[in-house]
């Protein structure tokens, strides 16, 4: 599933307990490997760059939640730029909560 976001710029949000970082996060929560950036028009894979675990939004006025999802570094430094990215997503309060 795709969905439309923006980023966020993250600051010094701390890793939860028992992570090494967002992408570790990210991976746990999903059982998935972070191997390529997700912005559905980016073609950066992990063979070029790590990813980053990436704070944003989702572009819907309904749910204004946190989501980590993989970026490369280039995406993920685009503060405020809207674009879509493929799922999942997963709520940065609850690691349960996942968008698929
Ligand atoms: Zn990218």
């Amino acid at each position: 599933m795709n969905y439309k976001v923006h980023n966020l710029r993250a600051g010094g949000r701390p890793v939860p307990n028992g992570y090494s970082s967002w992408i570790d996060y990210w991976e746990k929560s999903t059982g998935l490997k972070a191997t390529s950036c997700h912005n559905t028009v980016c073609n950066v894979s992990s063979r070029n760059a790590n990813m980053d675990g990436a704070h944003v939004q989702r572009d819907t006025p309904n749910d204004n939640r946190w989501w980590i999802v993989p970026l490369c570094h280039r995406c993920n430094t685009q503060f405020g730029a809207h674009f879509t990215v493929s799922g999942p997503l997963v709520n940065v309060l609850d690691p349960s909560i996942i968008l698929w």
